[in-house]
């Protein structure tokens, strides 16, 4: 067996199941080693039950008070019974499990672990797994289980056995690391890390093993970054671009002034534009702050010069809301720019017009999604390529645009909110531009954090800005894991929504299950206001403009990272209207409410993320604390600050030059595309 070996060679794995790790990409077994735990499920020590909080699992130990009792009707018992321990006593119940009245009748000391939660009549553990005798709880005491990422029908435990039959039949790997290197960093040797990261025996082990992991990560990521840079840095061009007075007319013409942030960054790309290489800047911007005049700025003079300019977005929607605001504003101010909009999901002749007038010269912005740079995409003589918003970019994609003539000016707009210092060594080799300032007519949006028993205020609150003639968003509860779930979710979530606000208010859904005419057609009417309240999934999240909509209500905000629920706030006060963004929370523990409340006092992403940073501690390394920025499979850019900065020094050490780590971190940082 070796990496490359298809996963249905494995012992369990049949047809039906090999499908259903397709589905989560995991093609070969070098796949499966690769498809990380999300979290572990960890057999703590037992607390008092005076001690127990909801929302956790946890263990108790206790004996079994009174009697077990069965309830309910015959498609759903309930088993319930009363745990006593010295600090106090805890209501415990099972579903549809009768027979426990007479394993569990008998009495004595038992150790049970579930999950707790906060019901009218107290706190109830629910469902717990049952360790009788207690003794044999000792056994798992510390005892780390992987949970990974699941889909439906496949189980957490078939994932388990075939990836520890993958990780037992491969050959161990070649430690390529410098010994030096691994020393002075204390890193862990790379099969070790491998394991560890699966099957840790305890904690310890498990922050060794992702440390090296995360090491990894971020040094493929840095060589990336080097590698786009490099090569892009040394292409020579010449377009020969220089200001065009119809910009500056455009920019006076605007209904606002460009921020002073937005002035300077507008002159930098400028004069990068006017060189004979070819630029490679990237453009950081909190979400709001105006990315996208400053696109436009760009992609226009490209084609006032006679060249052609391209902006690409990473979904459809975006793609064609770009390319609405995009046409509309050129022609409010009767500038003659040819406008095209390319799309995966276009017609094959509509796809075929559009190659045509790309080919030709006829279509001189061109506007789309990925579709911008596969290989039927031909152009007649494309100058600047614009990126927007958590796009996937890399060397590929850049040889990619290399191939359609001279190599292109890039610039990458970014919306993740990175503290300077952090940036140094993120994009240290790349060029940056950073738009650090909103424009003025913004009133900042006024936030609360409140619990579930504020649900139906916030629904006449709702109403009241409807009735305003206002839009609003609402962030259904997620629910982990299942596709089908989701779906059934944010239906379900809509309906009860539109009962609760009358017909008179048109309420409308949208999730990542959608087909994309149909996810299109949706945020279409939302932006043409014919939808006033649409609940969605956070599909919603990246880059979507609509100025009318006011309100953002997230379900369940503990759940998320602070940086991804700064995102989804940036949804609204984009316009005029005072704006409100209501974080509900399911969670009375107070690190949630000390995370959100960071939230609550500040609109600054990058201050959110300085704080959260602050907040979170070495040791906090489960569950959803991940900001999600740039896609890192394990690492988080806030969280090990430090490693990024090993892996920075590290790929450029003299120890590191022409060794075969470095190879191969090159060879994979070549195949990838990084998301920044
Ligand atoms: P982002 O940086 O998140 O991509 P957008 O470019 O979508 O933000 O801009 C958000 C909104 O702000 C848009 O409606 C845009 O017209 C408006 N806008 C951009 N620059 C300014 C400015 N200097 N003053 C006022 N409004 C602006
Ligand atoms: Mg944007």
């Amino acid at each position: 067996m070796n990496k490359l070996t298809p996963v249905h060679e494995l012992k369990g794995i049949g047809e039906k199941t090999e499908k259903l790790f397709l589905k989560l990409d995991i093609h070969t077994v070098g796949d499966l080693i690769q498809y990380y735990p999300r979290g572990y499920d960890v057999y703590e020590e037992p607390v008092l039950i005076s001690e127990v909080v909801e929302g956790k699992v946890q263990t108790v130990t206790g004996a079994i008070f009174g009697r077990v009792q069965v309830s309910g009707n015959r498609s759903m018992q309930v088993t319930s019974l009363c745990l006593k321990d010295i600090s106090g006593t805890l209501k415990v119940v099972w579903f549809r499990m009768p027979f426990l009245r007479n394993t569990l009748a008998r009495g004595g000391v038992i150790t049970l672990r579930g999950l707790v939660s906060r019901k009218k009549s107290g706190l109830v553990m629910e469902h717990p797994e049952i360790f009788y005798p207690s003794a044999k709880y000792e056994e798992k005491l510390h005892t780390m289980q992987p949970v990974y990422p699941l889909t439906s029908g496949l189980s957490n435990n078939t994932v388990m056995k075939a990836v520890r039959q993958a990780l037992d039949s491969l050959p161990l790997e070649r430690e390529l690391l410098p010994e030096t290197l691994r020393l002075s960093y204390q890193l862990a040797e790379y099969n070790y890390a491998l394991r560890g990261i699966h099957f840790p025996e305890d904690k310890e082990v498990y922050f060794h093993a992702r440390n090296r992991l995360v090491f990894e990560e971020f040094s493929q990521f840095v060589c990336s970054l080097r590698l786009l840079k490099e090569e892009t840095d040394r292409a020579r061009n010449d377009f020969h671009i220089t200001p065009k007075p119809q910009v500056d007319a455009f920019i006076r013409e605007l209904p606002y002034q460009l921020t002073g942030a937005q002035k300077r960054v507008w002159d930098e790309i400028l004069t990068d534009m006017q060189k004979d290489f070819s630029m490679s800047r990237l453009v950081q911007g909190d979400v709001g702050s105006g990315k996208t005049v400053i696109a436009l700025l760009a992609l226009m003079t490209a084609a006032l010069n006679g060249f052609q300019g391209a902006l690409m977005a990473p979904t459809e929607v975006l793609a064609k809301q770009h390319y609405e605001s995009i046409t509309s504003m050129l022609e409010e101010h009767h500038i003659p720019i040819r406008t095209e909009l390319l799309t995966g999901s276009m017609t094959a002749k509509e796809k075929r017009e559009a190659y045509q007038r790309m080919g030709d010269g006829t279509a001189q912005i061109i506007i789309g999604t990925h579709a911008l740079i596969q290989k039927k995409a031909g152009y007649k003589n494309l100058a600047l390529v614009v990126t927007d918003e958590q796009h996937r970019f890399g060397v590929k994609q850049r040889e990619m645009l290399a191939q359609k003539g001279q190599m292109p000016h890039i610039l990458v707009m970014s919306a993740t909110p990175i503290p300077r210092t952090l940036a140094i060594i993120l994009y240290g080799d790349l060029d940056i531009s950073v738009i650090d300032e909103l424009p003025s007519d913004r009133l900042p949006i006024k936030n609360c954090v409140v619990d579930t028993n504020y649900r139906k205020t916030a629904y006449r609150f709702i109403e009241k800005q409807v009735a305003e003639g206002r839009q609003c968003y609402i962030i259904c509860p997620m629910v982990e894991e299942s596709e089908h779930l989701e779906v059934e979710n944010v239906t379900d979530y809509a309906a009860m929504l539109q009962e609760e606000l009358g017909e008179g208010i048109a309420v409308d859904f949208l999730h990542g299950k959608m087909k994309q005419a149909q996810k299109d057609e949706i945020m279409e009417r939302f932006g043409s206001g014919k939808i006033q309240v649409l609940v969605s999934t956070t599909v919603i999240e990246v880059g979507i403009n609509v100025p009318n909509a006011t309100v953002m209500m997230v379900e369940n905000a503990e759940r998320f990272g602070l940086a991804q629920l700064h995102q989804l706030r940036g949804r609204v006060g984009r316009g005029k209207y005072q704006s409100y963004c209501i974080f509900m929370t399911g969670s009375h523990d107070e690190e949630t409410k000390k995370r959100l409340d960071i939230l609550n006092k500040s609109n600054d992403g990058f201050k959110i993320a300085a704080e959260d940073l602050k907040l979170r501690g070495p040791g906090d390394l489960f569950g959803i604390r991940q900001s999600g920025l740039m896609n890192f499979k394990l690492g988080d850019v806030f969280q090990d600050a430090r490693l990024l900065q090993m892996a920075s020094e590290a790929v450029s050490s003299p120890e590191a030059a022409d060794s075969e780590w470095l190879k191969k971190m090159e060879k994979h940082a070549g195949n990838a595309s990084v998301i920044l």
